[in-house]
């Protein structure tokens, strides 16, 4: 029966295909409710017939009117409209009538016609609803074993004996009613569906059509973002990097006041314009991280060193607790946490105005299948705090606890949407505790899996070389960023020598002098990826000359952009602008590796878009 009704219920579905588009589900409700109504009528009809025999007319009038109210309210519990209601009921009535005349004058309950009138409302049920098909199948099996067992026993007869002549024509108009009713049926059933059909391959005209819209506005977005994000990298690198010269010169205190402001603001800049493509990754699903040994110790002092500045400013403390048994050093991404860790730790400071920042690293159980204890940070203030019901929003994007807050203390609502995310993707969790006024403890745990050793050293063996004495050649043809990087490399003690396109680059670079070329994408004359593709020329015709690592200085700071780079025969990618820190570990990792390129796993935080200016304060 089940498999009966299953197959019923498929052959609906592709007779009626009704499923999709609020028009569609409407028209197949009132088609269920059709069939439904009339259903029920044809069931009860024997019943009536029943108790019609054996009772008389007064108990099938309550049976009559208690089937009504029963027609009426099914409808409305299926929530139908009132119009649908009142033509299923008229219906009902007259099928009522038809299916109690024709087992009337066919002399018995046990006759042929009412198995088969019984078997009617099955299949309309189990084309309204599974369910109710099978509500229905074994309510009629009930019926029929129990108007069988009334006729076997002899209790049935006719009460009116009518004329041969007559209870053929009764039985005959009678079987034409049901054949009109379902010729009806499938009339009404095939224009609804014909309507139904037409309305469901309109909307998917209009649905396809608003698809390519989307996808186009998105395409559109994605290369506004890409163009906007390198052209204000350009000149942020260099704003940025003069500042960073500026604040280090002599000055005037009045002076050093105004140079450090204008490179405070060019970080904040700087950090919202990572957030704002970090958001289109989210959004693209291109967020990724690069996992790799971190450690935890490290990414604290980082973020102290980074924010006590802040802190100092607005007379909070900022304090550390690092737990002894947290792990020492983790697989996971340092850029990544750093920036989650910087994030709730500049939140902190923002929405304390007395009292202090703590942070904490404590080991907490591993989890699932985990073999590590997982690392756990704690940002804990004595701060502005979070209302109950605004926690659970705050981590969704552009959402801030209240109105107010914006107002307050700027921001775009972004940095703890990222933050969840990038915690999600290295297999941790995120949290926050917090009470309206006393302040709120931001956490997350990430796993504390092992690095394998060699991946220690490598980090380890990098950190340990001293830079100067590498001699790095620089090709940029924009004079200001040119001249921010060679400032930096001198300052971390390399001997630099300059190109101002690719052709020069090309001419210039002495394999046996030059450790790293640094190399500029767009440049006039010939662009870095042709100088990249002309050096690599040169080192297959010539094996005896090592290869020269190549790393692309560019405001292209998306995933696209360095896997172009790299496709060039570059070894690494560095967006601009890039911080000291970033460019000293650049020039350590490749300027190491120099001929051997496979051995320098590419630095995260060198192929990372995010600048990290807030994390090493452009130092
Ligand atoms: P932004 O700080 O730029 O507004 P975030 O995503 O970092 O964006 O934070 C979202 C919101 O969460 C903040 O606007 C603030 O309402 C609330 N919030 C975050 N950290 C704290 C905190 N330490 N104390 C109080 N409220 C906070």
């Amino acid at each position: 029966m089940r498999r009966i009704a299953q197959s019923l219920a498929a052959a609906r579905d592709k007779f009626v295909p009704f499923e999709d588009g609020p028009a569609n589900i409407e028209v197949a409700r009132r088609a269920r409710m059709v069939v439904s109504v009339s259903a029920t009528a044809m069931i009860l009809g024997p019943a009536y017939v029943a108790v019609f025999w054996y009772f008389g007319y007064t108990l099938m009038t309550i049976c009559a009117t208690l089937t009504s109210v029963a027609l009426l309210t099914t409808p409305i519990v299926l929530r139908q409209s009132r119009s649908v209601v009142l033509a299923g009921n008229l219906l009902s009535l007259w099928l009522f009538a038809a299916v109690t005349l024709y087992s009337f004058s066919m002399g018995g309950l046990g006759a042929p016609g009412t198995l088969w009138h019984c078997s009617f409302p099955i299949v309309g049920f189990a084309l309204a609803s599974f369910r109710s098909g099978v509500f229905w199948t074994s309510a009629a099996i009930i019926e029929i074993v129990v108007l069988f067992a009334t006729q076997r026993a002899g209790w049935l007869r006719p009460p009116v004996s009518l004329s041969e002549e007559s209870l053929q024509w009764i039985g005959l108009s009678s079987d034409l009613g049901l054949v009109l009713i379902i010729l009806v049926f499938t009339l009404a059933f095939e224009s609804q569906k014909n309507a139904a059909l037409e309305r469901l391959s309109a909307a998917n005209r209009e649905l396809e059509k608003a698809n390519e819209e989307v996808r186009e506005a998105s395409r559109a977005k994605s290369e506004f973002l890409a163009n906007m994000s390198h052209e204000i990298r350009t000149p942020m690198n260099g704003v940025l990097g003069m500042a960073r010269r500026l604040t280090k010169s002599e000055l005037a205190p009045e002076d050093e006041r105004v140079a450090g402001i204008i490179r405070r603001s060019a970080q904040a800049l700087l950090a919202i314009l990572d957030d704002v493509l970090d958001l289109s990754k989210v959004e693209a699903g291109q967020l990724t991280v690069e996992k790799g040994p971190t450690d935890p110790r490290s990414l604290i002092d980082d973020t102290v060193e980074l924010l006590s500045g802040a802190a100092r400013d607005k007379n909070i403390t900022l304090t550390t607790e690092i737990d002894d048994t947290a792990c020492r050093m983790i697989e996971s991404d340092p850029v990544r946490l750093r920036q989650v860790l910087v994030n709730l730790v500049a939140n902190a400071v923002k929405f304390t105005e007395v009292g202090g920042v703590d942070i904490r690293l404590v080991s907490s159980p591993a989890r699932g299948s985990e073999t590590q204890p997982r690392v756990r940070f704690e940002v804990t203030d004595s701060g502005i705090g979070i209302a109950k019901e605004h926690q659970a929003t705050i981590f969704d994007v552009f959402t801030q606890a209240d109105a107010s807050t914006t107002r307050r203390f700027g921001g775009t609502g972004l940095g703890l949407a990222i933050s969840a995310r990038l915690v999600e993707l290295l297999g941790g969790a995120i949290g926050v505790d917090s009470d309206l006024g006393r302040g709120s403890t931001f956490w997350f745990e990430v796993p504390g899996d092992d690095p394998t050793s060699a991946e220690i050293e490598a980090a380890q063996d990098s950190r340990g070389i001293a830079l100067s004495e590498r001699h790095i050649l620089v090709a940029d043809d924009d004079p200001i960023n040119q001249e921010v990087t060679v400032a930096m490399l001198r300052e971390i003690g390399c001997i630099v020598d300059t190109a101002t396109n690719g052709l020069e680059a090309v001419a210039t670079l002495r394999p046996q002098k030059h450790s790293l070329v640094l190399m500029d994408c767009q440049m006039p004359e010939m662009d870095g990826y042709d100088a990249t593709r002309a050096i690599r020329e040169t080192e297959r015709n010539d094996p005896s000359r090592p290869r020269m690592p190549i790393v692309a200085l560019t405001a292209g700071a998306l995933p696209e952009d360095r896997r172009v780079c790299l496709d060039s025969g570059m070894d690494d990618h560095l967006a601009k602008p890039f911080t000291i820190r970033q460019l000293h570990d650049v020039v350590k990792r490749w300027s190491l590796y120099r001929g051997d390129p496979k051995s320098a796993k590419p630095a995260r935080q060198a192929g990372s878009h995010r600048s990290d200016s807030q994390a090493a304060g452009h130092n």
